[in-house]
């Protein structure tokens, strides 16, 4: 037996094992070190009504400049801050910083904050956000919190509980990325959405494949018909433009429109 576990203790050491725990402690400290000396930012990427084309509001994106690798994109990161559940406390910083920055801008543009599954199961984000609206004096409306399908849909029943809390301060909850996960659209039944998020594959693929755009289209059919709110990602094309707008999509966000960047106050909301 003592055998086995010395054989086990190898392959548990193997040297590219060792190399990935090492990488992955060094990340985490290192992310503990960006939360306290302000290597964080938010880029602000604006989302714009259809028909109008006006801008509506904007989504908080997280930008980390980290002192000798340089700047890191999220999807490179975020993960290892949910399993060290740093994202409890980063996250809470981006909804702190968003609220602040958007709150001030002059009329009443929306600011959408991303939130990770573990900020919903772990800690209590209800208090925090309650307590961010307090201090920001931003009205709650105006606050869209996003959150993907599989965290809603295929996590706990608590993730769920906890997002209602969260409706019930009076901000709005929209579903990021759909059509990426397990989604079934009899799944909008089990929780009260304001806003679908159509996933950018979907809209990438449509002008070439009518398939797409029929999802698409029934998606934005049946949204419409439950009174909830569609956004297009990454509208990247005058064609892609067009076809959500027959389609009927209330909203489209994507680099033709608008890059993610600094808060641009005197664009008009
Ligand atoms: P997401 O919430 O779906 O955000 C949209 C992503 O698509 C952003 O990538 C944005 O820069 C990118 N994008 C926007 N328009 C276009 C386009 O026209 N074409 C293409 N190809 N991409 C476009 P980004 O900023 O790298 O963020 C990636 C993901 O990281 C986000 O996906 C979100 O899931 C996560 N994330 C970002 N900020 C936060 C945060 O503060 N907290 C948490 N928990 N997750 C975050
Ligand atoms: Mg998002
Ligand atoms: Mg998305
Ligand atoms: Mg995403």
């Amino acid at each position: 037996e003592a055998k086995a576990r010395g054989r086990s203790t190898v392959c548990v050491f193997a040297p590219e094992m060792e190399a990935r725990l090492r990488d992955r402690l060094q990340m985490e400290a290192d992310l503990r070190a960006a939360l306290a000396e302000g290597q964080f930012h938010l880029a602000y990427q604006p989302i714009f009504a259809l028909p109008s084309g006006e801008r509506c509001g904007f989504e908080a994106l997280l930008r980390w400049n980290h002192p000798t690798r340089g700047p890191i994109p999220p999807d490179a990161f975020i993960a290892v801050a949910e399993e060290t559940r740093l994202i409890v406390d980063i996250g809470a910083w981006v909804l702190r910083r968003a609220c602040t920055d958007v709150g001030a801008l002059p009329g009443t543009p929306r600011i959408a904050v991303n939130l990770s599954p573990v900020q919903l199961a772990v800690g209590d984000i209800a208090a925090t956000l309650a307590a961010i609206l307090g201090e920001t004096g931003i009205d709650p409306a105006r606050v869209e919190i996003e959150i993907t399908e599989t965290a809603l849909f295929t996590g706990e029943q608590r993730n769920r509980d906890t997002l209602r809390r969260l409706k019930a301060l009076g901000v709005r909850t929209v579903l990021d990325d759909f059509g990426t996960g397990f989604s079934s659209l009899s799944h909008l039944r089990l929780f009260p959405l304001d806003k679908i998020k159509i996933d950018r594959s979907f809209i990438h693929d449509m002008a070439e494949h009518a398939d797409s755009a029929a999802i698409v289209e029934a998606i934005a059919g049946l949204a419409r018909r439950l009174g909830i709110d569609t956004t297009a990602e990454g509208i990247e094309t005058e064609e892609q433009l067009a076809i959500i707008r027959r389609i009927g999509c209330t909203e489209a966000q994507g680099y033709l429109l608008g890059q993610p960047g600094p808060l641009d106050g005197d664009r008009r909301s």
